[in-house]
């Protein structure tokens, strides 16, 4: 246990001069008290461990989900889930117009090269895409039960 301080030295003007907040004056008062005040000198101490432990909680480091880059809120989950929409919905229209020029298209080799080769990459992207959003699924899963 801290000493109780023989001058019985103002505490709060110990907190202030951990928080810096008094006048030049105030602090040297401080400063010449805790040359010759082993008490206070503790009690500071004590302060700037307890200041310390309070200031150190809200920086701890965030979780494994603050690192995520999913959606926060609704506002954001439903834009996301109208764009991923709207994509999906592009791609069809175009990957069906793409696929319908193909068939319809003249036997004309390099119109055919042309609009299959996007297709083809549209298509692989897409997968690619899919998978992703498999594996994601899977592991969001995954942590919900182990919660
Ligand atoms: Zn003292």
């Amino acid at each position: 246990m801290t000493d109780r301080c023989p001058t019985a030295f103002d505490q709060t003007l110990l907190s202030g001069y951990l928080d810096r907040e008094l006048t030049q004056g105030e602090s040297q008062r401080v400063r010449l008290h805790l040359e010759d005040c082993a008490a206070c000198r503790e009690e500071l101490a004590e302060l700037a461990r307890l200041r310390e432990a309070t200031r150190a909680t809200p920086f701890r480091p965030p979780e494994d989900d603050g690192w995520d880059e999913g959606p926060r809120g609704l506002p954001s989950l439903l834009t996301r889930h109208l764009g991923w929409t709207l994509v999906l919905a592009w791609a069809v229209v175009i990957l069906s117009f793409a696929v319908w020029q193909l068939v319809t298209a003249p036997e004309d080799l390099g119109v055919k090269l042309l609009i299959a080769s996007p297709t083809a990459g549209a298509v692989l992207l897409f997968l690619s895409v899919l998978f992703d959003r498999l594996r994601t699924y899977k592991t969001d899963r995954y942590r919900r039960v182990l919660k």
